[in-house]
């Protein structure tokens, strides 16, 4: 059975068709994670050891957004490295010894991997382990891949958090129960039952993926209103202070790409919380609620914490619906988040779901979004960019969210598109930011109905 079937069938439904598409992949390389990567860890840096198309890549892709100096810089593979002509560590050691001394502030280093370092066989693993010998404890130094072979741009940060995952701490106190007691309750256990009252001071909740900070604020609020204080956002701003992780720690995804984080902190002891992703009103409420039942909060005091934000949130979609409802949408598989904003999209603001193309559909991770999707939904998973363009044409959809590279011949052809990597850069989770979310999708309709009026 392929992986998208399983993950329709797990999630029970049958009546959505899947496509699987094996052609070409015209999507960002794992580089660019690093753009919101490094406005989100404060103290790390990331030096990428690739080619001037890397470094190029890197610096458009950034582009208006450094405000203060980068922390981020590409050591380039020359010609001569790449014929075997230099001792390209001899190199990056002293490239990295001369950044170390300059900035006082880089608490973790990141070696990123590019295809040039991939294709000379640079061991970036053995540079690192070396690199960080020499620096540490001052720095530590870990490696990820950053390669756009055969990946898509999210998961940059997947390989760099499950990087990451490797140096988290264990607990520094365990439970005297066995790791069982620790489980989250079942969602039908009586929210007031007495050990529900009073969970285990050993229970921890991790926050996995990157979100904005005023993001990370709100949901902390809400969590905290609940009676869930011990939570950890990672990748939290200071990486040289890592939750810890084991038996006893639950985490909530807030991003669905990290299938190989998920797989790291579940190696060590952790247990993922099934969830919707925290966006839109309904996705947020959900992903609140997996937490509020693992912790066994009550029903009221979970209405209590959450029903006014959400009510807000839910008054603050409407003039967007007004603008979206009724409009067909074409998703092209980019940035993995499209099945959790096909499900808003569909179930919020009311469009309808021409085609929901997303780059791998992780039978697991997106088993609750799957379930909400509206019946008859058409999914593919994979990419085969003429096949998908010649039905997006087809279907003549109002609003087609895409990647950069398609963005212009779709706008030339008359249709309104929506970059989806603005999607990953922006503060999309949670109840406050919903409206938001809306109004990027909403944006192109408003900009014409504008241009119309001033023609
Ligand atoms: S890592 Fe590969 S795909 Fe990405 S910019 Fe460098 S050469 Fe291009």
């Amino acid at each position: 059975m392929s992986a998208a079937a399983a993950a329709l069938e797990n999630s029970g439904r049958r009546d959505i068709h899947v496509l699987r598409e094996r052609g070409q992949r015209e999507v960002f390389c794992g580089l660019t994670g690093i753009i919101w990567l490094h406005r989100k860890i404060q103290d790390a840096f990331f030096l990428v050891i690739g080619s001037r198309t890397c470094a190029h890549l890197l610096q458009s892709a950034a582009g208006v957004m450094i405000f203060a100096e980068p922390r981020f810089a590409t050591a380039i593979i020359e010609e001569r490295d790449l014929a075997g002509l230099a001792d390209a560590e001899s190199e990056l050691d002293r490239v990295v010894a001369a950044l170390l001394q300059r900035r006082a502030d880089i608490r973790t280093l990141f070696l990123v991997g590019s295809c040039p370092s991939e294709v000379i066989k640079l061991d970036l693993g053995r540079a690192a382990e070396r690199l960080d010998g020499r620096h540490a404890p001052r720095v530590r130094v870990l490696h990820y891949s950053g390669s756009g072979i055969e990946t898509t741009f999210t998961q940059g940060e997947d390989a760099c958090l499950a990087a990451l995952t490797a140096q988290m701490p264990a607990p520094a106190s365990r439970s005297p129960s066995s790791p069982a007691s620790a489980s989250p309750a079942p969602a039908s256990r009586s929210p007031a039952s007495p050990a529900s009252a009073s969970p285990s001071p050993e229970r921890s909740l991790l926050v996995v993926g990157t979100v904005a900070d005023n993001v990370e604020r709100q949901l902390t609020r809400l969590l905290a209103a609940m009676g869930i204080d011990c939570v950890s956002f990672f990748p939290s701003r200071c990486s040289a202070a890592l939750p810890a992780v084991g038996p006893g720690t639950f985490f909530l995804l807030a991003q669905p790409f990290l299938a190989v984080t998920a797989a790291a902190l579940e190696a060590r002891g952790a247990v993922r919380l099934a969830a919707p992703f925290p966006l839109g009103v309904e996705g947020t409420t959900a992903w609140l609620l997996a937490a509020a039942r693992a912790w066994g909060v009550s029903q009221a005091r979970f209405r209590a914490a959450t029903e006014a934000a959400a009510a807000r949130a839910g008054r603050a979609l409407e003039p967007h619906r007004a603008v979206l409802e009724g409009k067909r949408v074409f998703f092209f598989p980019d940035s993995q988040l499209e099945v959790p904003l096909a499900r808003f999209l569909a179930r919020e603001l009311h469009m309808e779901l021409t085609e929901v193309g997303t780059p791998y559909l992780h039978r697991a991770h997106l088993a609750e979004e799957l379930a909400l999707l509206p019946h008859g939904a058409v999914l593919s998973e994979g990419q085969d960019v003429d096949r998908q363009l010649s039905r997006c044409r087809a279907q003549r959809p109002d609003l087609v969210v895409c990647g950069l590279g398609l963005a212009n011949p779709l706008e030339a052809a008359g249709m309104r598109t929506k970059w989806s990597i603005e999607l990953v850069f922006s503060p999309i989770h949670g109840y406050e930011q919903a409206a938001d979310l809306a109004e990027l999708f909403a944006r192109p309709f408003n900009r014409a109905a504008r241009l119309r009026v001033s023609a």
